[in-house]
């Protein structure tokens, strides 16, 4: 009997699982696999803390799996290797997976899947998974067909699979991983992902609006659900679908007013949130090369940016001597997660603070994140480095953010033991501080911890001065316009026109 194979790609769920579902409707026995790519280890955007992750989170799958007849098998292979080992030994019928917004890698990985699939003709059907469209004619029809999406049945728990099955304890000694050690690293898998939510939802989540931009605060008041949506061990369908149903069930509770005006005006935001998900990983689908080349490249061209490898290695660090950036630089290094307002803030010190390169930049942080998701990823990046030509230009003042959210250096001092006796006077600025309360602080700077790496608000400065004359060129302005028709929120562009859009762009904040 032929077989239909399920490959489980970043969608390691039972629930809302369309391909699972349909395939398990067949009479041919199922194969389950999850692929963890020789290849994709030496993508410069992959770091090992996602492979382990995904594996983890496979092996959670192949656990619940087990408590329906089914097993997974986690195979250390090319995709177009084992297809064909497995055509060979079954015989394909099908093959159902979800459809994948990645990088240029896997964008060409799947075209020589599909290529191979049409040499021998085999069947491989693709399902959304998200309110990505893939194919999409027009930004201005976006949202609809993604709030149709988002509105779709919730598909549950599958039972009664009949599979080839797998192997208890699959062999990954060939895999040869060296993550960095985490700390607080999530619990992998579908049912740490739906405690998740759950927590969110009921207690974490009332004060997520207000708390979500301080650092220290947003640890707890964030969803912190990023990681379980980059392996798909829950969908984006299902936690919408959670939120509209907390927001419903809210207007019945008891609760005292402020408490349900908190929890409102917080479920609200959550709700945009989980919409710029998919609106920014549908930037990737519609031009797959983000990673590599820049939304409005003439743009980006007219910057120049150039490769410092003293600054770069400062900031990579986090040993820039800006406390506050530090201290967001080593806890997102400890722990593979910062909040979003702080990623914004590293990604823009590179990119107009110090004059780096997005793509260097960029990729270093890709390989931090835990939660990496192409699609957010280099959007934000593109965003936060102003080479879309469509979006303000935000240079994050260090001192204004570290004032803003951690006024007293509480969160510094736990990030930067070095700077854990200066006092709060000084915490923001300590190379401000005379020789003898370095002395009594046991810091000096210069020898303790470093000098500032260069004079931040003047440097800061400049790069929007670069950024804004680069912005005046007729040919960036033509493509920032072409860039808007292919990616532009159209949400936006009900209130105000691209054009004013623009204009409000160059007018300098401080962020
Ligand atoms: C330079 C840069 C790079 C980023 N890279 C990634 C990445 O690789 N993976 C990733 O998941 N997020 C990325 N983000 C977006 C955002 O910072 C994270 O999604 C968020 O901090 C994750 O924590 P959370 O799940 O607790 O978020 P919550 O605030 O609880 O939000 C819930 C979910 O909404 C979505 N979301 C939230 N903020 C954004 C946003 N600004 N844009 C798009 N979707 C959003 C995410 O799926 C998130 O998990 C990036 C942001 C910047 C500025």
């Amino acid at each position: 009997m032929p077989i239909e194979v399920v490959w489980f790609k970043r969608d390691l769920r039972l629930r809302d699982h369309k391909p699972l579902q349909v395939a398990s409707q067949s009479k041919n026995p199922l194969f389950l696999m999850y692929l963890v790519e020789p290849e994709r280890k030496s993508q410069p955007d992959t770091d090992d803390i996602h492979i382990e992750w995904e594996i983890d989170c496979a092996l959670a799958l192949d656990k619940n799996l087990r408590l329906i007849g089914g097993s997974l098998h986690i195979i250390h292979s090319n995709a177009i290797e084992i297809l064909g080992k497995l055509d060979r030994t079954h015989g394909i019928n099908r093959i159902f997976s979800h459809e994948e917004t990645g990088t240029s890698w896997s964008y060409q990985r799947d075209m020589l899947v599909k290529e191979w699939c049409e040499q021998q003709e085999i069947q491989w059907i693709e399902f959304p998974s998200n309110g990505v469209v893939r194919g999409l004619e027009s930004r201005d029809n976006w949202k609809a067909s993604r709030d149709a999406r988002m509105s779709e049945p919730l598909i549950e728990i599958p039972h009664n699979l009949t599979v080839i099955p797998a192997k208890e304890n699959p062999d990954l000694t060939s895999v040869k991983l060296n993550p960095r050690p985490l700390k607080h690293r999530p619990v992998p898998g579908e049912d740490a992902a739906m405690s998740t939510i759950d927590s969110f939802l009921k207690e974490r989540g009332e004060l997520y609006r207000w708390r979500m931009s301080a650092p220290a605060l947003a640890t707890n008041h964030c969803s912190r659900l990023s990681p379980y949506f980059s392996a798909g061990c829950i969908s984006i369908g299902r936690a919408v679908q959670m939120v509209s149903e907390r927001q419903r069930q809210l207007k019945n509770e008891g609760l005292d007013p402020d408490s349900k005006s908190n929890w409102k005006k917080s479920l609200s935001s959550f709700q945009s949130r989980l919409a710029w998900h998919c609106h920014f990983i549908q930037k990737l689908e519609q031009e797959p090369t983000l990673d590599i080349r820049a939304m409005n490249h003439d743009l980006d061209s007219l910057m120049v940016r150039e490769f410092d490898q003293k600054l770069y290695n400062a900031w990579a660090t986090g040993n820039t001597g800006w406390p506050f950036f530090d201290a967001c630089m080593r806890q997102l290094t400890s722990t593979g997660w910062i909040n979003f307002r702080m990623r914004a803030m590293i990604m823009s010190v590179a990119s107009y603070t110090l004059w780096l390169p997005w793509r260097k930049t960029g990729l270093h942080l890709a390989r931090l994140f835990m939660d990496y998701e192409p699609g957010i990823h280099w959007s934000q990046v593109g965003m936060q480095s102003g080479t879309t030509g469509i979006n303000t230009v935000r240079a994050y003042s260090i001192l204004k953010q570290g004032k803003d959210h951690d006024k007293e250096g509480y969160f510094i001092k736990k990030w930067i033991p070095e700077l854990r006796n200066v006092p709060s006077k000084y915490i923001h600025e300590p190379w401000k501080m005379p020789e003898e309360i370095q002395a009594s602080a046991s810091c000096l700077i210069g020898k303790d911890y470093p000098m500032p790496c260069t004079d931040e608000a003047s440097a800061r400065k400049e790069g929007v001065r670069r950024a804004y004359s680069a912005r005046r060129n007729p040919d960036a302005k033509t493509t920032s316009r072409l860039v808007y028709q292919k990616h532009g929120s159209r949400k936006k562009s009900s209130r105000r026109t691209h054009k004013s859009q623009e204009h409000r762009s160059i007018q300098t904040k401080l962020f």
